[in-house]
């Protein structure tokens, strides 16, 4: 595989159009984001993009945060109101818990609300931790995908992106913390997984 990507980025450099498209669709079905190094812009031009809606853009989501697979466009909401709730009122939902998993980077996820408490925990749980190109290329529109890519480029998780909807950002599954709206996320490693603290900080 490595061999092949050396051969690639060569090609990729000296290749006209039709050639590149050529070249595109022969490592098309395999084409993973670990794989090709500095080469981000390559592909993102010359894999064609067939997302008819992105999955990240636009305005009106019903949530501030959430962790977004890259291999699925699975947005799994980690606010622990809805939008517009007092919780200082009282007005929070109930205890939740939810699960999910990406099976090509064989990523599951466990997400646990305690709104009471005002804090929820997600366990990120990997496995191969693969970032499939061509799948993005079905789900995120390019300016997305260029931005997932660089936010994740040298980091341990690829396959999922902190996602800031109303600021339009994207940020690293790191050690670390971040203050999206209403909410801080602390991010923790452990053993292998990755703990997200998520908690009210309005
Ligand atoms: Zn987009």
């Amino acid at each position: 595989m490595e061999e092949l990507m050396e051969m690639v980025a060569t090609y990729m450099g000296s290749a006209t159009k039709d050639e590149y498209e050529e070249i595109a669709k022969t490592i098309r079905h395999d084409l993973v984001f670990s794989e090709y190094g500095q080469e981000i812009e390559n592909y993102i031009r010359y894999i064609p993009n067939t997302a008819d809606i992105c999955r990240t853009c636009g305005e009106g989501f019903p949530s501030q945060v959430y962790l977004v697979c890259t291999n699925t466009g699975e947005l799994y909401d980690l606010d622990l109101f809805e939008k517009g709730a007092n919780p200082d009122a009282g007005e929070y939902g109930y205890m939740s818990m939810s699960f999910g998993y990406d099976e090509v980077s064989q990523t599951s996820l466990h997400i646990t609300k305690t709104p009471e408490n005002k804090e929820g925990t997600v366990t990120v749980q990997r496995g191969r931790g693969i970032v499939s190109v061509q799948r993005m290329k079905s789900l995120f529109c390019d300016d997305c995908i260029r931005e997932m890519l660089e936010t994740v480029e040298n980091q341990l998780v690829e396959e999922f992106v902190i996602f800031d909807a109303e600021g339009q950002k994207f940020y690293a599954v790191d050690d670390g913390s971040v203050q999206i709206g209403d909410y801080e996320l602390q991010v923790e490693y452990d053993e292998g997984d990755y703990e997200i603290e998520v908690r009210y900080a309005k």
